[in-house]
């Protein structure tokens, strides 16, 4: 399995008189037979550094290495795409519909005009591999979803490819197949140990998937790291954002005290002057108790229902704060708010990660 080693590379786009810089001055590692994220919003250069890797752009500056091996640098493909043994995976994973799923899977080794039988062999590996090899005479319309699925993934596989690239694989797909897909592209890496670069707008793919993940955001790479070292600490109050629902309140800190529109809090925090508090609505509570601070008395808003939980938003002064309920509450009632210490993040004016309170 190939380790991949981007160092400073940029990649611009010239549109019209404009420059978009796509991938701005990347330092990244990905460890042979890792498992790695990418978390980005849209049109942050996910699939620009995918295409990257592939050898399908070519970066603008700086190096990219396969192993020790320089595969692309300074405006130029040094190794073509074709040679670089990657399996892709796109968002749709789509079939083609007139083949059976045994031509899909074969398709990429009969681009190659590899021999007949060789092709068969490694059909019939895949497929094993996949648990699919009573479906291989059937055409995508006569399976399940799920069953395509491991039809593409064996098509991206098929090539025995040394790195295998994932682009936001799980967001055509419903809630349900979106597990089952996840769960299949976890087992198959495992099994595999084949390594993986998986991009994704959604924090759940990354918690679902990868130990270590890079934030993307306006093509700069913001952080690297372990995902639950990112979520602790995140870099700033937009990749905390990017991580999960975050609220922000802005306000200022004096004598370890924060002080914000709608409430205090005694911190014990030796930054001053103007901060964002950042609450994670797991961190809010109903009910006083042990290591809590009050938030006081906010006014429900909105109670939505999402997957075994209620989704609350409340409301105080200008203020309003998400968080999550076992139990519905009735919008316009008052509730006595508190946050769990230690788990909040403070952030400062422009946004920077300063400490945990
Ligand atoms: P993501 O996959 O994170 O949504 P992309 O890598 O597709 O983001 O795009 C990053 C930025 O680069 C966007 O502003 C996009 O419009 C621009 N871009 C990507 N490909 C091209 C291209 N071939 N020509 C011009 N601009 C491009
Ligand atoms: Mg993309």
């Amino acid at each position: 399995m190939v380790k991949i080693v981007f160092k400073g590379v940029t990649k611009s786009f010239v549109r019209g008189k404009s420059v978009v810089e796509a991938v701005k001055d990347a330092d990244l590692e990905i460890g042979s037979g890792e498992f790695f994220g990418i978390l980005g919003p849209s049109g942050s250069g996910k699939t620009t550094t995918l295409r990257l890797i592939a050898g399908l752009e070519e970066p603008t500056k700086g190096e990219i290495y396969f192993d020790d091996k320089l595969v692309s640098a300074n405006g130029r493909v040094l190794v073509p795409a074709e040679q670089r043994n990657i399996g892709l995976v796109f968002q749709t994973w789509a079939l083609y519909p007139h083949m059976t799923a045994y031509d899909n899977i074969a398709f990429p080794l009969r681009v190659k005009k590899l021999p007949a039988d060789e092709i068969d062999q490694r059909v019939q590996e895949v497929s094993e591999t996949l648990d699919i090899k009573d479906v291989l005479e059937k055409y995508p319309r006569e399976i399940s979803g799920g069953q395509q699925q491991r039809v593409a993934l064996a098509r991206g596989l098929v090539k025995n490819p040394s790195l295998l690239l994932l682009d936001e694989p799980f967001s055509n797909l419903d809630a349900l197949m979106r597990d089952a897909a996840r769960a299949l592209v976890r087992e198959v890496q495992k099994k595999l140990g084949i390594t993986t670069v998986v991009v994704s707008h959604d924090p759940a793919d990354m918690f679902s998937l990868v130990e270590k993940a890079a934030v993307i955001v306006n093509g700069k790479f913001k952080q690297v790291d372990y995902l639950n070292r990112v979520y602790e600490t995140p870099a700033d109050s937009r990749v905390a954002s990017l991580l999960g629902e975050i609220n922000l309140f802005g306000g200022k800190v004096a004598d370890g005290r924060f002080i914000g529109d709608a409430f205090q809090l005694d911190l014990g925090s030796k930054v001053r002057g103007k901060v964002m508090l950042g609450i994670r609505p797991e961190d809010v509570r109903v009910q006083e108790g042990k290591g809590l601070l009050s938030l006081g008395q906010f006014s429900v808003v909105l109670s939505s229902y999402q997957g075994g939980a209620f989704r609350i938003t409340a409301s105080k002064g200008r203020e309003t704060l998400v968080f999550i309920s076992d139990v519905p509450y009735k919008v316009g009632q008052t509730l006595d708010l508190y946050v769990v210490r230690g788990r909040m993040k403070l952030f400062d004016e422009a946004g920077e990660f300063l400490e945990t309170v």
